[in-house]
């Protein structure tokens, strides 16, 4: 049994990653598509068979919920779409498998949450980098304490942007800059690793004057977050670097470190520790699996199943609520504290 989805959005990730990780899917199949450009959209549903009655504008949206075939509904739209198209597809009665960032404030998020809560439908946050089996590994490795106890990480998320007319460099449709793009990456993987909150961040935000694509969203973002164990960890992004996705954990008896950390794939993980005098580095290969499909067919299996998400709203909502912090931290040049949280699986 397969799951239905509509997806909303025919851009980059939709047509480059998405429709093409369906293919690996067990639980899930593209049904419908919501899209503003009808000739693309035709062009879409004809290479996946999508029926031309399952083709839906962003006026005809709310009519889903007249079509039994779909079941979930994936937004991968603008960041500032991303809440009124959750809430109006929950009020169509579907699932929502929103992608990050999950919307531009907190306020949004928790509106999110309660729409999904009020039509009793789930509400997942697309953090595929929670279904990749390397970054899983080091989860493990970092929980069970293997090397010892985490002292420190650091992360950072960087890569070029030339384009200052694009939406992620309009604060209504990005809600920020790299930070809320892909610095929230450092900032999600470190709290899934380590599975504690933090309890206060500092941070440090640059543009460079003048600069037409930094007009409105932030270029860098350099932030530290203290962690109620006492540990520190360090992440920077940047939206004028040569791409870099990559962090090291550093624990008592070794480290591990990743390249490429974020990326599609191509995940490259080496680990050194210490055997008897000898200090030993290796580089840890795992069988490559499509994260994209993982993650929807995790949604998948929660709707068929009845469970909750592994990265449910309330995961999207908490990023929020630090990236939140980071800027005020940012802008105010002091630390700001955060409420405790007792671990992550409060969220679960
Ligand atoms: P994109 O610009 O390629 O696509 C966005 C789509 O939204 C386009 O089809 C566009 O036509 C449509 N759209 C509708 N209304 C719009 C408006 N007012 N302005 C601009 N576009 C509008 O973007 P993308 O890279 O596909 O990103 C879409 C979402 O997916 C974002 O939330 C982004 O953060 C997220 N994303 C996630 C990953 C990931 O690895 N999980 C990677 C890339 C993007």
């Amino acid at each position: 049994q397969r799951v239905g989805y509509a997806l909303v959005g025919l851009g980059h990730l939709t047509l480059e990653e998405l429709l093409p990780a369906f293919g690996e899917c067990a639980r899930s199949k593209p049904v419908a598509l919501v899209s503003g450009s009808p000739e693309k959209m035709q062009r879409v549903a004809q290479q996946y068979g999508i029926k031309p009655e399952n083709c839906y504008n962003y006026e005809t949206y709310d009519q889903l919920k007249d079509n039994p075939e779909v079941q979930a509904i994936y937004i991968v739209l603008p960041n500032g779409m991303h809440a009124e198209y959750t809430i109006r597809g929950a009020e169509a009665g579907k699932h929502i498998l929103c992608e990050k960032p999950m919307a531009n404030t907190p306020e949004e998020c928790e509106a999110m949450i309660a729409a999904c809560q009020r039509a009793q439908r789930l509400l997942m946050v697309a953090y595929r980098i929670q279904y990749e089996a390397t970054n899983r590994l080091v989860r493990d490795l970092v929980r069970n304490q293997h090397y010892g106890k985490v002292k420190y990480i650091e992360a950072f998320n960087g890569q070029s942007s030339a384009n200052p007319d694009h939406w992620r460099h309009k604060i209504a449709l990005a809600g920020g800059g790299a930070l809320p793009d892909i610095g929230l990456y450092c900032l999600n993987t470190i709290r899934f690793l380590l599975g504690e909150e933090p309890t206060e961040v500092f941070a440090y935000q640059y543009s460079t004057p003048g600069d037409p694509l930094f007009r409105e969203v932030e270029e860098m973002v350099s932030w530290q977050m203290r962690f109620p164990s006492g540990l520190v960890t360090n992440s920077a992004t940047h939206y004028q670097a040569h791409e870099s996705r990559r962090y090291r954990v550093m624990a008592e008896r070794g480290w591990m470190n990743m390249d490429a950390a974020f990326a599609y794939q191509g995940q490259q993980l080496a680990i050194s520790y210490a055997e008897g005098q000898q200090e030993r580095t290796e580089e840890v290969q795992l069988p490559v699996k499509n994260q994209f499909a993982a993650e929807i067919d995790h949604f998948s299996t929660c709707i068929l199943e009845g469970k909750r998400p592994y990265t449910p709203g309330e995961e999207g909502l908490q990023d929020h609520r630090i990236m939140a912090a980071i800027y005020q931290s940012a802008r105010e040049g002091r630390p700001v504290a955060l409420p405790h949280i007792e671990g992550k699986d409060r969220f679960r």
